[in-house]
């Protein structure tokens, strides 16, 4: 079967090359998937832009609000790290709007992937660190809402803290937030997820993965997970301009293999998101977030 893959070509919000955030990634990781011959269209789905009604679960309502008819505080605006137009605006409601279709079709087909998501800084009260709308938390809570789910596992790998998932679903005690992250990378205060772990600068790929493949064991013990969301961030890797956490491209395809096969062997749906990644050099950053897809594939 062909992997489930979710994408919008308004993913992508059109920023100038040289922003600090990389929104060519977006275009170019499915041209990347194209290539590989991972995107196919019987497989390939489209989001309509989230209802308010979802965001809300997760974000104060006037934050949703304000993010709907463009008109976000300067001071949140720079939290974020760039204004919230009306391109930004349906960007973040596509890309939560994808994971919560990738999440449903990970209910049916096993597994599936959101070609962007893992927008994991925004917190309740506002968005944060290049993050509007928190797409899996707005996808758990949805899930939970609708009775799809009963029990749902957010593991976060990007090499930044989980701290927006955190703190939206601290008081939700049928979701369980797991993050591993670089201890020195933004943000500097933590919101203390229900189980995370921070690694020193410089880990590297042996003892990440010896740390995940101690961790993951506990992690599916806890309870009998409905859905697993998986933040593949690919920060962690030694060429990003913002991780600390040098792992290699080899060390990202054992990673990604590992979180899946773990919880595809124990038939737990599964949902991906790309989560954070900044090279400059766009076409290598698109090519490492395909490694994501690369791995699912093989469990679709
Ligand atoms: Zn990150």
């Amino acid at each position: 079967m062909a992997l489930q893959i979710v994408h919008h070509p308004d993913y992508d919000a059109g920023f100038a090359v040289n922003h600090r955030f990389p929104m060519s990634k977006y275009p170019l990781l499915m041209e990347a998937l194209r290539a590989r011959g991972l995107a196919v269209p019987e497989a390939l789905s489209m989001p309509e832009p989230a209802p308010a009604a979802w965001l809300k679960l997760a974000h104060a309502a006037d934050y949703v609000d304000q993010v709907l008819a463009c008109e976000v505080p300067a001071r949140i605006e720079r939290e974020i790290g760039f204004p919230v137009g009306q391109r930004v605006s349906l960007r973040a409601q596509l890309a939560t709007a994808g994971t919560v279709l990738a999440a449903r079709l990970a209910l049916k087909h096993g597994i599936a992937c959101n070609a962007a998501g893992g927008s994991h800084h925004a917190r309740r009260a506002q968005g944060a660190g290049f993050c509007t709308f928190n797409d899996v938390a707005v996808a758990s809570l949805a899930l939970l809402a609708e009775g799809a789910a009963e029990n749902i596992l957010v593991v976060d790998l990007d090499v930044h803290q989980g701290d927006g998932t955190a703190d939206i679903l601290k008081d939700e005690p049928r979701a369980f937030t797991f993050s591993m992250h670089g201890d020195r990378n933004y943000p500097a205060r933590k919101i203390a997820s229900d189980l995370d772990i921070a690694l020193p600068d410089g880990t590297g790929d042996a003892a990440y993965l010896d740390r995940l493949r101690a961790i993951l064991p506990e992690l599916s013990a806890r309870r009998r997970w409905d859905m697993v969301f998986y933040n593949a961030g690919v920060d962690v890797h030694a060429e990003d301009r913002l991780g600390r956490l040098s792992l290699t491209d080899n060390g990202l395809r054992a990673r990604d293999k590992t979180v899946i096969s773990h919880f595809r062997a124990r038939g737990i749906p599964l949902c991906g998101v790309i989560g954070g990644g900044y090279s400059t050099d766009a076409p290598a950053l698109a090519a490492r977030h395909a490694i994501l897809f690369e791995a699912a594939a093989a469990y679709a």
